[in-house]
């Protein structure tokens, strides 16, 4: 099968979180189930041509919507095995960030990923491709475009996160490329706006999103973020796909990452990564409380405000906390505030791929108190650190995080209340668990040994795009990843 992949981010190039993994595992994880793959991103002008040896091909797409033209250069490497290409106009690129300030967003990223679309579009219409996979709203249009260029190549389109839909005033239509005739309320009209997931959703042959959980949640008025009508219309194309992690990235037995080197039978490295971590944020005297870790963007979605809310509490528990992240100014602003009288919490803000890596290894727990949860890749990240989850039950925390002893894949500390006394609540429980040696040991080895690969994931999918095209070979030459 040849497979084009589009997404908006992919790691390593650009990340803004587990969409850019997913985007960088699932393509290599196709490529070595023996199907020809080739992922597809903007070129951001952040990203290092150099260091990744990205060449030009010294072609251009030109590309005319809208009363106006584009002209859309074409760039590639090769990275791990993986053949990538990418795309530059300087609307689309020449940016700072990939999507706007912190918690804020560029006035233009309608005709920023319009351009994306087309020309995606563009080089499916030109490449003999049996597949392709779209993810989030930011290549949704492509769907719609591929169908009115009468593409015969199968659309699956993957939603990483709800919440985040591509919604635009309804002028984006003509100055994007789009007919008015897309406009009502069965397509891309949205409460008098235009909102492209609906693109994705409407023209799509299949729809997944990144965890079954989320899958029938999103139906519901509480989770559905007022599209829950419209993919119950959409329903029969719609199942769940649970994420899956690269175990080449995230393994404590070879992270570049780390000071020290374990795996589940031999676990002492865990130790040195604990005691190195609380050295490098000046807490080396807590060496004998539990560690406990919150990393992610500071959003409500992922429940930061209730551990803000908690921070008087948490203060007060034997136990340190490692904050990493970063939300909107007056949201730091606040966090900051909170943290200043707790003496037993470190809050680092930023980015920091490396050091995200260090506080997993060095971690005793990882605090997610997510309000919902598409799939979640940290907890799954955690277990493979020997570093037990604390999830709030929702979406894919509920479907990767069991209780102790239920013997499923994943096992860790769950809660279904809401607001920061549910998250104090976890984390005296998790207080109990770290009194008791023996049990941590065990849950420790029982979670690093857990299959939550890429590789399992990889072939849900590939099922997938065989069942949309009776001809297509769905497990490639059966070549195992590892
Ligand atoms: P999201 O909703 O942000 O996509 P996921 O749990 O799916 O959340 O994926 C988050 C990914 O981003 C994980 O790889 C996590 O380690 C990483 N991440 C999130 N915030 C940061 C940060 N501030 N620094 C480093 N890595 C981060």
């Amino acid at each position: 099968m040849k497979i084009l992949f589009a997404a908006a981010e992919i790691f390593p190039f650009a990340k803004s979180g587990g969409l850019a993994d997913m985007a960088y595992a699932l393509p290599r994880a196709y490529e070595q189930l023996g199907h020809k793959t080739t992922a597809l991103m903007p070129l951001y002008a952040f990203i290092d041509r150099d260091q990744y040896q990205i060449r030009s091909l010294h072609r251009s797409l030109t590309l005319n919507f809208g009363g106006k033209s584009y002209d859309v250069k074409l760039y590639a490497c090769r990275y791990r095995n993986l053949d990538l290409l990418f795309l530059y106009h300087p609307i689309l690129c020449d940016r700072p960030r990939l999507y706007g300030p912190p918690g804020g967003a560029y006035p233009d990223n309608d005709l920023r990923f319009a351009i994306f679309s087309h020309a995606l579009v563009s080089l499916l219409r030109e490449g003999s491709f049996d597949l392709l996979h779209l993810n989030d709203w930011h290549c949704a249009l492509a769907a719609l475009l591929a169908k009115e260029a009468r593409s015969d190549t199968p659309i699956v389109y993957t939603i990483h996160n709800l919440a985040y839909q591509g919604v635009f005033p309804a002028e984006s239509l003509e100055r994007c490329g789009i007919g008015r005739e897309h406009f009502r309320m069965e397509e891309l009209e949205f409460y008098g706006q235009v909102n492209w997931m609906k693109a994705g959703i409407y023209w799509a042959d299949a729809i997944t999103t990144v965890s079954p959980s989320y899958a029938r949640e999103i139906l519901t008025p509480e989770f559905g973020c007022a599209l829950e009508g419209f993919l119950r219309v959409h329903r029969k194309k719609l199942r769940g796909i649970l994420n899956g992690i690269d175990y080449e990235i995230f393994d404590p037995s070879s992270d570049p990452a780390l000071p020290s080197l374990y795996d589940s039978h031999n676990p002492r490295g865990k130790m040195q990564c604990k005691a190195a971590y609380l050295r490098e944020i000046g807490m080396n005297e807590r060496e004998n409380l539990p560690l406990f870790i919150f990393i992610g963007r500071f959003v409500e979605q992922k429940g930061i405000h209730w551990i803000a809310e908690a921070m008087e509490k948490i203060a007060a528990l034997p136990l340190s906390l490692a904050i990493l992240g970063d939300g909107s100014e007056s949201f730091d602003r606040h966090l900051a505030q909170r943290v200043r009288c707790a003496a037993n919490v470190h809050l680092s803000f930023g980015y920091d791929e490396s050091l995200s890596h260090r506080m997993y290894a060095a971690a005793d727990f990882l605090l997610m108190p997510s309000t919902f949860e598409a799939c979640g890749l940290n907890q799954m990240i955690a277990m493979r650190y020997g570093t037990i989850p604390i999830v709030h039950r929702v979406g894919g925390l509920r479907d990767t995080v069991h209780p102790p002893g239920s013997g499923v894949c994943g096992e860790g500390i769950g809660f279904d209340g809401h607001g920061p006394d549910a998250v104090v609540a976890a984390l005296q429980t998790a207080l109990e668990l770290y009194r008791d040696d023996a049990r941590l040991e065990a849950l420790r080895r029982f979670d690093m040994e857990c299959d939550f690969s890429i590789e399992r994931c990889a072939r849900e999918y590939l099922r997938l795009f065989a069942s949309l095209d009776r001809n297509l070979p769905a497990e490639g030459n059966k070549a195992s990843l590892r």
